[in-house]
């Protein structure tokens, strides 16, 4: 039975049956049912998705594109058609903009080795912002050392929103590419990421989005976006890890040099000239993350079955749900309150240190995250040096929430 045939009600999301779907939620820890709230860091995997990676090792497996034989060509297909289901998912406007990377961070350590090296000069400026993940900062700080170039930093305001009334001030004559988040990933701010492409386009900058937190939580359309590069990671999404998306606008794929020397990124090798392949395998050296990409396609296939539209709007009603019952919980704090937030609660609990409050909510089943969450200038600007982080998935229920609040109640009689 397909995911999407199971609900009766268009309109509501049955957890009990998409749960059904994901085996490790039977998973008891310390005796309780498993409570998982840490999908910002990884999505846990439907049985779809791990039956299509082990279909591709039992009867498919074989290197791609330049095999003559059976398996090499139903190989080939399987690994182009999870392209297209990218390029689909996305609304790309062909499958040549769709690069198959290990992750976000290898999509983003891409453009930022490659775009300087497409017309930047010593002097330009990278504009980033002050909520970043550590992979939107570091590969933009290798690549202003490498090319001369100088990064600029958007600042937040104290309820972790971007301050978009100075983003004029922040695009100069000098700025050649914004990246930008669009859901953060310790604040949960939804960023308004059509306005900011917009205005960095009529300045004449390149963006890029961070999509890492938003493609699994609401629809995702770069044309509607009108954004120049976005990367994702398929683990965030309900597939596996080690496979991601870059997609990048052709134009600029076209002007930008190959990020890595390899096999199948070639037309034709000499010892004096190497000429590239057509796009996207330019940007694709070496043999790829095969059974990842059709395990990510799966994951395609099981979330539009389900329905953005559905998920997001059963994500909103628990994010709402679970943010009144923490926010009600004498001493906790939340961290991140701007008005548009997705899936995500970070939170400090009196003066307890966060690894405290995740080793004992662990105790009682619930695995949430603790820590800098990557993004150390953002805890910066709160003065805190870490957190602790409640993240939401498609396949969790106001139960577990309540679960969650009761092992912070156990958390804050022991340090009575
Ligand atoms: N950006 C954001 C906003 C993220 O949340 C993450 C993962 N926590 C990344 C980038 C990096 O993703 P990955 O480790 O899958 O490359």
């Amino acid at each position: 039975m397909q995911a999407g045939e199971v609900h009766t009600q268009p309109d509501l999301l049955d957890v009990d049956r998409v749960r059904a779907d994901f085996p490790i939620l039977q998973t008891r820890v310390n005796g309780k049912p498993l409570v998982y709230l840490d999908n910002a860091a990884t999505t846990q995997k439907p049985a779809a998705v791990i039956e299509a990676i082990e279909q591709y090792y039992r009867s498919q497996n074989a290197n791609i594109h330049r095999g003559v034989h059976h398996l090499s060509q139903v190989a080939t297909e399987a690994y182009e058609q999870a392209r297209r289901k990218v390029a689909r998912f996305l609304n790309a406007r062909s499958e040549r903009e769709i690069v198959f990377v290990r992750g976000t961070t290898e999509a983003i350590n891409l453009v930022a080795s490659c775009f300087p090296r497409a017309g930047c000069q010593p002097g330009d400026e990278i504009l980033i912002t002050e909520m970043e993940h550590h992979s939107n900062i570091v590969p933009w700080q290798l690549a202003c050392q490498q090319y001369g170039l100088r990064l600029r930093v958007l600042p937040m305001d104290d309820r972790g929103v971007l301050r978009i009334d100075l983003l004029d001030d922040y695009l100069t004559d000098r700025t050649r590419l914004m990246s930008v988040v669009h859901v953060s990933n310790s604040l949960g701010t939804v960023n308004p990421i059509k306005e900011i492409i917009a205005r960095a386009h009529a300045r004449g900058v390149a963006v890029l989005v961070d999509a890492a937190q938003s493609v699994a939580h609401f629809s995702v359309d770069v044309q509607t976006l009108d954004c120049d590069f976005l990367a994702f990671s398929g683990h965030k999404l309900y597939g596996p890890t080690g496979i991601g998306v870059l997609y990048g606008r052709e134009n600029w794929l076209e002007k930008m040099p190959p990020y890595q020397g390899g096999g199948d990124m070639i037309r034709r090798v000499t010892f004096e000239e190497t000429t590239y392949n057509a796009l996207p395998y330019k940007f694709e050296a070496g043999t790829p993350n095969i059974a990842g990409a059709i395990g990510l396609g799966a994951a395609l296939d099981y979330l539009e079955s389900i329905g953005l539209a559905r998920i997001a709007r059963h994500e909103a009603a628990l994010l709402q749900y679970a943010t009144e019952r923490l926010a009600s919980i004498s001493g906790l704090r939340i961290i991140g309150n701007a008005p548009a937030k997705a899936a995500v609660i970070s939170f400090v609990l009196k003066d307890i240190h966060p690894h405290d409050v995740g080793t004992i909510v662990n105790h009682e089943g619930v695995a949430i995250r603790t820590g800098h969450h990557c993004t150390q200038p953002v805890m910066d600007h709160f003065g805190l040096a870490a957190t602790s982080r409640a993240s939401l998935a498609m396949y969790n229920c106001k139960e577990e929430i309540d679960q969650l609040v009761e092992a912070l109640h156990t958390v804050i009689g022991m340090f009575q």
